[in-house]
């Protein structure tokens, strides 16, 4: 659908090996959701332990093959480790769940909408939290007080939805933390090119300026 470029050099084992590390090195996979683009390297790694919402688990195994789960990245059957959304802690605002075997600094933070268990991923550095949203948000200016649209980005984000309501009421929970929270957490998403091109070295966006 976005004829993205299938570059063996931007796979995740890749870059691992890139930061001088073995594929076996890798120990934990945290993952927002299932969805095929974000779930095609989980087999690169088999040994990992991957942690999902079971929510997220149930609906992908229960309804694939589709469009938006393939089976094969999951045929060499992982070391599922599964969440349940509640009881967690409140974290700014939402919840956050502890994964199992990994430190405090990272936390499965649900955020409900974009699939059946879609989680964000916060991690600690220093004195601030960055919060990997996932598909939760497709642009950057989604969270501004204007609420801006991406008109090609939005089309993807209300084709692919479980939950327009769930989906609209996270966007605005995650409004409220990046103006009473920003300078706290960090927030990106998976699908912005404009954030990305934040924490990419040249700093280029790959699409068109915002
Ligand atoms: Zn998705």
């Amino acid at each position: 659908m976005a004829q993205p470029a299938l570059d063996e050099e931007e796979t995740a084992i890749r870059q691992i090996a890139r930061l001088g590390f073995a594929p076996s090195d890798v120990r934990h996979i945290i993952l927002t959701h299932l969805d095929v683009d974000h779930s095609g390297g989980l087999p690169d790694f088999p040994d990992a332990h991957v942690h999902v919402l079971a929510s997220e688990l149930d609906a992908a195994l229960s309804q694939a093959p589709s469009f938006r789960y393939r089976p094969a990245h999951w045929a060499h059957e992982p070391r599922w480790v599964t969440y349940d959304s509640d009881p967690g802690e409140p974290w700014y605002g939402f919840t956050a769940l502890q994964p199992k075997g990994l430190p405090q600094e990272i936390r499965l933070v649900p955020l409900g909408g974009h699939t059946t268990g879609h989680s964000g991923i916060a991690v600690q550095r220093g004195d601030r939290w960055l919060l990997h949203c996932g598909d939760a948000y497709y642009y950057h200016r989604e969270l501004g007080e204007l609420k801006e649209t991406h008109p090609l980005l939005d089309m993807v984000q209300t084709s692919s939805q479980v939950s327009r309501d769930l989906r609209l009421g996270t966007q605005a929970r995650l409004r409220e933390l990046v103006r009473e929270h920003g300078d706290e957490v960090e927030v990106f998403s998976a699908h912005d090119p404009w954030e990305f091109a934040r924490y990419t070295d040249d700093g280029i966006p790959t699409g068109r300026e915002a």
